[in-house]
């Protein structure tokens, strides 16, 4: 077998480039790019494009482009420019020296306008944008000539020379493809190339008045790109006889193949830049990083990894045909990276005083604690233990149901890596009946978390040493809509009417153990029966600890359909 029947193919584009490459197509040669249009951050729809192209790439030896699809100055921000190249980055890809923009083939698509004009393939056209939305037709009417379809050569180049010397206002002139207004594909029905707009552009500044479509720059960047397999979304597959005439009557040498695929989404969330900017700039979230978001920026400051959406990108494989994938496979894929490596801790996040009454005063042990049951290697640490220390408030009920095995009056336990202690008395607030603390004894003999006598206890809780613990603020989230599908809105809804109100909820009251003093800003871990956790990159500090909850340490979602 040769190093290249080798290569796992992995979908059905992997396969059609396994094909070409026996075929001696493109000499072998392998080029893909992955073309962000920087109008808003990535999103996690984005990364299955990223891991798809650059994965290509790497499995047949070829090489992946960034290149920046820049042709909407009026959309288009440095801003995120720079976030779609840290996530791409982050996400584990490199394009090393190859790093492009749409904008710097701005001079090489008026030149290749120009060819069409003079090929007589291409006019200026003086409609307003409304005339020619009505003159396109629709899908079951063919559309109308416009006036000026004829108008000469001559004409023609003088025109666009002065569209370009910035002679019009905006919305007067445009230039458009001159194909065949009855085509069944309305892309193929006179689309306009380039239009005129007054306005800077965050790479070539004020140079350009006119700028060409997107259309006219995506496919012709691709060619001079020299990419070979262009791999994009099922809504292209409509755009894609365009393209190819674009390439044809423009007698470029490389023809790149247009390979599409169907575009990820997923449940509870919205995938489209679009709408997450209105997200942004109506308040519903506080940033594009927001932990809540399905950008890369937020999924990763909510404590994802790369590797866990690279896992996911994999398993979600690569379809022909539109689906819908579950929330809960992403979060399934998260739990299994970092069940592998994420260091247990103890943490409290509604702390409820328990005062040991037999324990002597002034004594501190030092419990030993295991790292990481799953990592042998992760070692142990030690955890002080006191007289006074804090359980979590849902673990203790004054009057506790059949079903619930853990603190109650009488009742014993054991705390994790410490002692039995039974409760012995519950102290409240006279006026409002709040519970303050509890009073319990804790049996010496079963230090470690076994009683010599055998006897069982129902419950082991989680618990932190009062006078050592540290404060911390800790965020939970949920999903950010009540809906399936937000996008799917009814007549007179917005997606924005579907947002849930409860998808934040800030504790800042927590107390967590001392070891996480020296915690890095987006470190990960457990929190014993709470989740996996990680320090926020922005707000968390050695003065203040910071927590977003990355994920559940189960399915809360499964148990609730369940239960319904
Ligand atoms: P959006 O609608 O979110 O703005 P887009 O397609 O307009 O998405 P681009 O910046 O043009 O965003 O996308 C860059 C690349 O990522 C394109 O090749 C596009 O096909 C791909 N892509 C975008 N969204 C998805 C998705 N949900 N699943 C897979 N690929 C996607
Ligand atoms: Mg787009």
């Amino acid at each position: 077998m040769t190093e290249q029947d080798k290569t796992p193919v992995s979908n059905f584009i992997a396969a059609i480039i396994a094909a070409d490459i026996k075929a001696n197509k493109n000499n072998g040669k392998v080029m893909t790019r992955f073309p962000p249009e920087p109008n808003g951050y990535l999103h996690i729809g984005h990364a299955k494009s990223i891991c798809l192209n650059f994965g290509l790439a790497k499995d047949f030896n070829g090489h992946c482009n960034l290149r920046f699809d820049d042709t909407n100055p009026t959309k288009e921000e440095q801003e995120y420019i720079d976030s779609i190249m840290e996530d791409v980055r982050w996400l584990g890809f490199d394009w090393q020296d190859r790093l492009y923009f749409a904008s710097g083939y701005f001079e090489k698509f008026y030149e290749f306008a120009l060819f069409l004009i003079r090929k007589g393939k291409a006019y200026v056209d003086s409609l307003s944008a409304d005339e020619i939305r009505e003159y396109r037709g629709t899908l079951t009417q063919a559309g109308k000539e416009s006036p000026h379809r004829h108008r000469g050569v001559e004409e023609n180049l003088d025109l666009f020379e002065r569209m370009k010397a910035g002679e019009f206002p905006d919305g007067t002139h445009v230039l458009r493809a001159k194909i065949d207004m009855a085509s069944g594909n309305l892309n193929m029905r006179d689309p306009v190339l380039y239009r005129i707009l007054h306005a800077g552009h965050h790479r070539t500044g004020n140079a350009w008045c006119i700028y060409p479509m997107y259309d006219f720059a995506h496919g012709q960047s691709d060619s001079i790109e020299g990419i070979t397999h262009s791999v994009c979304t099922l809504e292209f597959a409509d755009h894609r006889p365009l393209y190819d005439w674009f390439i044809e009557e423009l007698e470029l040498d490389c023809h790149p193949q247009q390979i599409e695929f169907a575009r990820l989404n997923l449940t509870y969330t919205i995938m489209s830049k679009r709408k997450l900017v209105r997200l942004v700039a109506g308040g519903y979230v506080k940033s594009w990083d927001d932990p809540r978001m399905p950008t890369i920026s937020g999924l990763r400051r909510r404590g994802y990894t790369p590797e866990s959406i690279r896992d996911f990108c994999d398993r979600i494989g690569v379809a022909k045909k539109d689906s819908t994938v579950d929330m809960a496979l992403l979060e399934h894929c998260l739990r299994e990276d970092l069940n592998k490596r994420a260091l247990r801790f103890m943490a409290v996040l509604k702390p409820l005083k328990v005062v040991l009454e037999n324990y002597p005063e002034g004594q501190v042990e030092e419990l030993q604690a295991i790292n990481n049951p799953e990592d042998p290697d992760a070692g142990s640490r030690k955890v002080p233990f006191s007289k006074e220390l804090y359980i979590e408030q849902d673990d203790f009920m004054e009057d506790p149901p059949k079903k619930f095995f853990r603190l109650g009056p009488g009742r014993e336990v054991r705390l994790r890596y410490g002692y039995f202690i039974t409760c012995t008395d519950v102290i409240k607030d006279d006026a409002t009946g709040e519970i303050l603390e509890l009073r319990c004894t804790y049996d010496p003999e079963t230090r470690g978390g076994n009683a010599p006598d055998g006897r069982k206890v129902k419950a082991t809780l989680h618990w932190v040493s009062a006078r050592h613990a540290l404060s911390a603020e800790v965020r939970l989230y949920s999903r950010l809509f009540t809906k399936e599908n937000p996008a799917d809105v009814e007549l007179g809804e917005d997606f924005a009417d579907h947002i849930n109100p409860e998808s934040l909820e800030v504790l800042r009251n927590c107390r967590v153990e001392p070891s996480l003093a020296d915690v890095e800003p987006e470190g990960i871990c457990q929190f014993e029966r709470l989740g996996y956790f990680c320090a926020d990159r922005h707000d968390c500090t050695q003065e203040k600890l910071v927590f977003n909850r990355s994920v559940t340490l189960r399915d809360q979602w499964a148990k609730i359909k369940k239960k319904t």
